[in-house]
């Protein structure tokens, strides 16, 4: 039977741990003549009983594998602290808030089955969400689809999903410090598709984000994921390098015109007309630099991140003859 990984990070969720493991369990029960089932729970430094509760599930459930952090590390590196102890096949990484509702397990499992590698749960509608919220993470993941190019990073999904063991393995190998799993997964690759669900509210507890944890997002998501943002200092660039291009033409009309004897500025114009081809000049040699430099960042980053420059899905050889 294959084993299937759930895992999942918990902090501060001690009016949630309890209610969490009796929905998934509803879940998990029937399928256990399927499959082998491991709950990685991770305990992520919290301060209330969260570990002790998890601890008591362990009683009831013994699928459950505890992973207590010695501090709080936040939401992605408990996942991925989840993520390293997981054994199964398969591994499903979802919150603990039933945000994630445990339902979506079930068909997450089918199209695993029907031989998909990544099966990505989208948020159909986020209704619980404010508005501006909504507004944010819709212009972000335009604005990261646009950057990112051959990496589609699909909107509206989170961690929630299925990873196949050996797409999990690549994207664990990826090996960088900030890690942002809903860019990374994607990276890697491998034959994906995705169900839908309706999201909905926390019932006990409250969020652990708010717009300082999610701009901190948002912002190792895009400069884990493209050096472009790098290359904005090129349109200054462009911009003072035809100043420049332009005052050295118009520095050589007024030579001509001089020599003609004609003068068609007064004093106070001829200094403002230099003192703007100056900034001109000095705008444009910063820019250059700047874009010299950036270039050599983003080629640096990206030896750092030493990702690998493509992953082979299978081979098929020839078939011998006999
Ligand atoms: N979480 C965590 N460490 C943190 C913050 C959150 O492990 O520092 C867990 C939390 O217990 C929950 C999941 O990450 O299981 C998502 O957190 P939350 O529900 O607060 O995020 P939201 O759903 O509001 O995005
Ligand atoms: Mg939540």
């Amino acid at each position: 039977m294959k084993l299937i990984s759930i895992v999942v990070p918990f902090y501060n969720e001690e009016p949630m741990a309890d209610h969490y493991f009796e929905k998934l369990f509803e879940v998990l029960n029937p399928l256990k003549n399927k499959y082998n089932f491991e709950v990685v729970s991770v305990n992520d430094g919290s301060k209330d009983r969260t570990l002790e509760i998890l601890l008591e599930n362990q009683k009831k459930h013994n699928e459950i594998r505890v992973v207590n952090l010695t501090r709080n590390f936040g939401h992605e590196s408990a996942v991925c602290a989840g993520l390293s102890s997981a054994k199964g096949d398969a591994i499903i990484p979802m919150d603990a808030d039933l945000q994630d509702p445990p339902e979506v397990i079930v068909s997450l499992l089918e199209k695993f089955e029907e031989g998909y590698e990544v099966v990505n749960a989208k948020r159909r509608a986020r209704d619980t969400d404010t508005f501006l919220k909504k507004k944010t993470a819709s212009m972000f993941y335009k604005f990261i689809s646009k950057l990112s190019k051959k990496v589609k990073i699909p909107e509206d999904v989170g961690h929630f999903r299925l990873i196949s063991r050996r797409a999990l393995d690549e994207v664990l190998a990826l090996g960088e410090v900030t890690r942002v799993f809903r860019v990374e997964v994607p990276f890697v690759g491998f034959k994906t598709t995705e169900v839908e669900f309706v999201r909905p509210p926390r019932e006990f507890g409250e969020t652990h984000y708010n717009y300082k944890n999610m701009f901190e997002l948002a912002s190792d998501s895009i400069t884990s994921t493209t050096v472009v943002p790098l290359r904005f200092s090129l349109i200054p660039t462009i911009f003072f390098g035809g100043l420049t291009f332009l005052s050295l033409i118009t520095m050589l009309v007024f030579d001509i015109l001089f020599w003609c004897n004609v003068r068609p500025l007064g004093e106070f114009e001829l200094m403002i007309w230099l003192i703007a081809n100056i900034i001109g000049i000095f705008g444009s040699a910063i820019f250059v630099t700047l874009t010299i430099m950036s270039e050599y960042l983003a080629k640096t980053f990206k030896e750092a991140q030493h990702r690998p420059v493509f992953l082979i899905d299978k081979i098929y050889e020839p078939r011998k003859e006999e």
